[in-house]
């Protein structure tokens, strides 16, 4: 990858659907150049041709992924942590250890990895931004959703950690907790039951991932004195994490 040294370089992880993907177009209209990360590479390669960004195979459960795709960039000015997800709803009692492994190693683990990669690069571009996309889930505990709201827990104080580590470093560090998006999400979480997943969103009107990623675009164009550390962001029609007002 060869740039003019002026080009700013944002990475977005998880954007071959969702919020990732309108994150991603989002930065390429405020002048980025978008390298983007994710594990479906066909998806990616339409987007970046789209944005006249860079798609990258990337899966952020894989440490050998991760440092092929860091070691591929030349810079990188923003980071927007956004691949995870979420696997089932089930009682503690009746946990599933596979779902709550892939929602650890996705959520918590894949974020500290990708960080931990870029973080040397953020710091050497005397501005940087780390955006963490997290989730009421981070903020909430509610039933069924343990494997899911821990994880979300657990990435968002890894994000928050960083706040502190990271003062006097020109490193800036944003956290936005998403309540109900209508993306694939619901999609993978009931493993492709399509009516199971339009029944979440079921009379209401969900935030769309564009809704998000205006949130993004607002946070990386402040001026660089300015951190916004966390940004809560609902549908109208949700007050918390159960709480919805349904038409239907
Ligand atoms: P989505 O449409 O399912 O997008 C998830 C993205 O993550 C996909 O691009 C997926 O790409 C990527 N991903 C999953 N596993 C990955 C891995 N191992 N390595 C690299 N990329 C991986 O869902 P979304 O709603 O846009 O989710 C984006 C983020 O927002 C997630 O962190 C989610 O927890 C959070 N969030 C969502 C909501 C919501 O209601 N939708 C609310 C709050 C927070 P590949 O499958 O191609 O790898």
């Amino acid at each position: 990858m060869t740039f003019s040294p002026d080009t700013r370089i944002a990475v977005v992880t998880g954007a071959s659907s969702g919020i990732g993907e309108a994150t991603a177009r989002t930065l390429a209209a405020q002048g980025f150049h978008v390298v983007i990360g994710a594990r479906r590479l066909d998806r990616l390669e339409k987007i970046a041709e789209d944005i006249g960004g860079t798609a990258l195979e990337l899966d952020v459960t894989d440490q050998d992924s991760v440092d092929a795709f860091s070691a591929v960039l030349p810079r990188v000015d923003v980071l927007v942590n956004n691949a995870g997800g979420a696997k089932g709803l089930a009682t503690v009692a009746e946990a599933d250890l596979d779902d709550w492994r892939w929602m650890w190693e996705t959520n918590v683990l894949g974020t500290l990895r990708i960080t931990k990669a870029l973080l040397p690069k953020l710091i050497e571009s005397g501005d940087g931004l780390v955006v963490t996309i997290t989730s009421l889930a981070a903020l909430e505990a509610y039933d069924n959703g343990s494997g899911y709201t821990t994880a979300k827990h657990a990435e968002g104080v890894l994000h928050r950690t960083l706040r502190g580590e990271l003062l006097g470093k020109p490193v800036r560090l944003t956290e936005i907790a998403p309540g109900a998006v209508e993306t694939e999400f619901s999609l993978v979480r009931f493993e492709g039951d399509q009516e199971r997943a339009d029944k979440v969103y079921e009379g209401i009107t969900p935030l769309v991932a564009a809704d998000v990623a205006d949130v993004v675009g607002f946070v990386a164009s402040r001026p660089s004195h300015v951190n916004i550390d966390q940004i809560v962001v609902k549908p109208r029609d949700q007050a918390s994490s159960g709480r919805f007002h349904r038409t239907t």
